[in-house]
């Protein structure tokens, strides 16, 4: 089997230097594990907090090791009560081409119901991220004006249409490219959107929400969680779900200079986490696919083929090669 290995702890943007694919024998099956082949794994902005070696809410990569993440694939043999070869499975050890692991780790996925991919994205981590965020975190009612950042990426694209679907008075996006923005705007039924790299955030956003915004949903940080601050009215809410633009970053961001806003307006700024969230996904997986049935929720993914190309595929999500979920397949 194959598999990619930090090699070294990125200072700054990674290298593809840090990285090394590297073939590793596969051991034998013990009682209640399964071989699995991998057929597509994930690349996601949290990884880049793994490669550092601190103390984080997950722990970091190890040097030498391969790295892991989501992943699906196909059973291609079974020690393990029912799983059978040619089951779909969900699991964790992405970055490889096989994985050997206890059935315990593992969650059956069914490729009728959904492409495979969708479990990686829409259906899964991202998706979920989103969808609690906004109604358990920001706590969104119907009328708020929410704006996202980030709108075009896996999370933030659904953050949107959820927020549209359950009934916004206004929906605002930012992304890294007029490509994007025109999606939000054209595709995806955002209100109005606008590319962070034509001119300032604040100023930006102040023309697309001239009545304010209620909850800011964050991708981004720095100058983008300052100028929501700014935008945000009166008891306001932030679900801080990321901060990508700090994640190469060797400086602090100055930004946000105006968070002494929150006092005066009593703002509610609150980090989230996904994993605290388990308990919505089925409510969120039945609300979510009806949507998709229905033509009223759009997803997109970009697929990177080949796992030779999989530190190219994570490297290009951070520089925002990706609209919509940033996939590696295995699967020809
Ligand atoms: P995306 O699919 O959104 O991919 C990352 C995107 O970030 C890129 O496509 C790029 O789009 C954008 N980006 C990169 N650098 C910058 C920058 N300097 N300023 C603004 N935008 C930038 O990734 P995800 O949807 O998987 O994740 C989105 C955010 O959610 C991340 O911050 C991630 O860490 C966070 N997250 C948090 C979770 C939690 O539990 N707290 C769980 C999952 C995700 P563009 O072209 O627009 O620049």
């Amino acid at each position: 089997s194959r598999e990619w290995h930090l090699v070294a702890r990125p200072q700054g943007w990674p290298t593809p230097d840090d990285f090394a694919l590297r073939e590793a024998a596969l051991p034998e099956l013990a009682d209640g594990q399964i071989l699995v082949k991998n057929l597509h794994f994930s690349v996601d902005p949290y990884m880049r907090g793994r490669m550092n070696d601190v103390k984080s809410y997950v722990p970091p990569f190890q040097l030498d090791q391969p790295m892991d993440g989501g992943a699906v694939g196909e059973v291609l043999a079974s020690r393990a009560e029912g799983f059978a070869v040619g089951d779909h499975v969900l699991h964790g050890l992405g970055w490889r081409s096989h994985a050997v692991l206890g059935a315990d780790r593992v969650a059956k996925v069914d490729a009728s119901l959904a492409p495979l991919t969708a479990y990686l994205g829409v259906l899964g981590m991202p998706g979920l991220t989103a969808y609690a965020g906004l109604l358990a975190v920001a706590e969104f009612k119907e009328g708020d004006a929410v704006f996202v950042s980030g709108a075009a990426g896996a999370v933030g694209s659904q953050v949107g249409q959820i927020a549209r679907l359950k009934g916004a008075s206004r929906v605002i996006g930012s992304a890294g490219s007029d490509e994007k923005v025109r999606l939000l705007t054209e595709e995806y039924g955002f209100d109005a959107a606008f590319n962070y790299k034509n001119g300032d955030v604040t100023e930006q956003l102040k023309a697309a929400a001239p009545d304010g915004i209620d909850v800011y949903f964050d991708n981004v940080g720095g100058d983008h969680l300052e100028a929501a601050i700014s935008a945000l009215n009166v008891h306001g809410r932030a679900a801080i779900c990321g901060m990508i633009s700090m994640y190469n970053a060797t400086e602090p961001s100055p930004a946000p200079r105006n968070l002494a806003l929150v006092i005066g307006k009593r703002l509610r700024l609150e980090g989230l986490l996904v994993s605290d969230h388990q308990a919505l996904q089925p409510q969120f997986v039945e609300e979510l696919s009806g949507w998709i049935r229905s033509g009223e929720l759009k997803y997109s993914e970009t697929k990177v083929s080949g796992i030779e190309n999989g530190v190219e595929a994570f490297l290009g999500m951070l520089r925002g090669a990706n609209t919509g979920k940033m996939i590696v397949s295995l699967a020809d």
